[in-house]
């Protein structure tokens, strides 16, 4: 079986779901699909629980009327007998006073989760009665029947996959199973997410739980672009990624894949088709194990990065220096993206400050400390492997008239990273575009 994940925008409106409809149906096998919330819904939810966070109900009661018309028109056009409008309209009318059943009590982050997961059931329920009209054979799964995280909140993969499995054996024959992506119980069974954007992650879960032939990420571009096609003129659609090269990128700034989607497909060993639902036809971009040799497949940036230096007050480099160092930021729960190291210091770049002032006064203990802000990271990703010769030049030369903070070569064997001002950026990326694609 195939698992196809649709987005917000591919189902962001009436029309857009009659297409998906359309798509998931001409393929004639049994697919899973995995939708998001319609585009703007799950933000809305957001600002909902706001609100209520804020003791806020008339604010909150505004936005869900507001949603609550939006969805009323769309139940208009996406149905064209009077049989499934009536029923989506009360099942829609049921979900927006279960919304309002919030503004009366006490508002915590339980309650935030189970409004937030109403986005993407709405959407499924919308679109399997759509397909039920038009007398397609489809089956609604409950994403909160099978995806559950664990005590760590990470994805229970042996609960998903035993759950799973026993559902789609109970209703086989089907011709499309469709279920929510995002949402899912906790290790206690309470509603919760895999984090915004998480259905790329649900939707390789769920390949990896059932083995899938391949896990198909619909999108509204062709795949994957060698660059940022909002900054840089000319990008082009990546045919291929190794399932490494595509987590650099999702990691380092590519907004098309979430980046923690990658892991399940990877170890599953399934290939990731990223796909366009506004031109279906198009070849898209797979993402699997093989490795071109010698090539330089893309460029990402990540903004809003920090860099740190810290010079040992010592000469030399003592041991247990770094092991210091890193248990500040550890002690933080700050990730540190790059590192790079000399004799006398260490710099390292991080993506969230929030305890920046903390960490720097740690740090001073050991050494001098100096910060920047306002970099970016520049991530060249491809067959980077050591023994290869003449790609570093190549990505170095293409910043020759750019001051780089630092460089991180080695730690894969698909990624060189630079860190630059954010405001070389643009200049960055269109000289590396220029260099390494043209
Ligand atoms: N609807 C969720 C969000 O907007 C999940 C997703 O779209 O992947 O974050
Ligand atoms: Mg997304």
């Amino acid at each position: 079986m195939k698992v196809m994940k649709f987005g917000g925008t591919s189902v962001g409106s009436p029309e857009r779901m009659k297409s998906v409809s359309k798509l998931i149906t001409s393929s004639g096998e049994p697919v899973v699909i995995v939708l998001s919330a319609m585009s703007g819904t799950t933000n809305s939810l957001v600002e909902i629980s706001n609100y209520l966070y804020r003791k806020n109900p008339e604010g909150a009661n505004e936005v869900i009327n507001r949603l609550e018309q939006k969805y009323m028109s769309h139940v208009e056009d996406l149905y064209s007998t009077e049989k499934w409008k009536k029923e989506t309209r009360s099942f829609l009318r049921e979900e927006f006073n279960y919304l309002r059943s919030f503004t009366k009590d006490l508002f915590t982050s339980f309650e935030e989760k189970s409004i937030v997961a109403q986005g993407e059931i709405m959407s499924t329920n919308m679109v399997v009665n759509y397909l039920k009209e038009c007398g397609v054979d489809a089956e609604l799964l409950s994403a909160l029947d099978f995806m559950r995280t664990d005590k760590n909140g990470e994805p229970d993969t042996s609960y998903i996959k035993e759950k799973l499995t026993a559902l789609l054996e109970e209703v086989k024959g089907k011709q499309i199973y469709i279920t929510q992506g995002f949402i899912c119980r906790n290790a206690y069974g309470e509603i919760d997410n895999l984090q915004r954007g998480g259905s790329d992650y649900t939707a390789s879960l769920i390949g990896a739980a059932i083995n899938a032939e391949e896990i198909q990420i619909w999108t509204d571009i062709d795949g994957m672009h060698n660059n940022d096609p909002r900054i840089v003129d000319g990008t082009e659609a990546v045919r291929q990624l190794h399932f490494e090269e595509a987590a650099e990128l999702a990691y380092f700034g590519a907004k098309i894949l979430h980046p923690t989607c990658i892991q399940p497909a990877k170890y599953a060993g399934i290939p990731v088709r990223l796909l366009n639902t506004m031109e279906p036809e198009a070849q898209g971009t797979i993402i699997d194990n093989v490795t071109l040799r010698g090539k330089i497949k893309a460029v990402a940036a990540k903004d809003n990065i920090t860099a740190i230096k810290i010079k040992s007050s010592r000469m030399l480099l003592a041991t247990g220096f770094l092991r210091k160092v890193f248990e500040i930021f550890e002690s933080y729960q700050t990730a540190i993206d790059m590192v790079a190291t000399s004799e006398v210091g260490v710099s390292m770049s991080i993506d969230n400050d929030t305890h920046l002032a903390e960490i720097v006064d740690e740090l001073k203990k050991y050494g001098t400390v100096t910060v920047d802000t306002d970099m970016c990271i520049v991530c060249v990703v491809g067959d980077l492997d050591w023994s290869n010769v003449g790609f570093e030049t190549l990505a170095t030369d293409a910043l020759k008239n750019i001051p780089v903070r630092m460089i991180s070569y080695g730690g894969s064997n698909y990624n060189i990273s630079f860190l630059i001002r954010e405001s070389d950026k643009k200049a960055a990326l269109q000289s590396l575009s220029d260099t390494l694609f043209k």
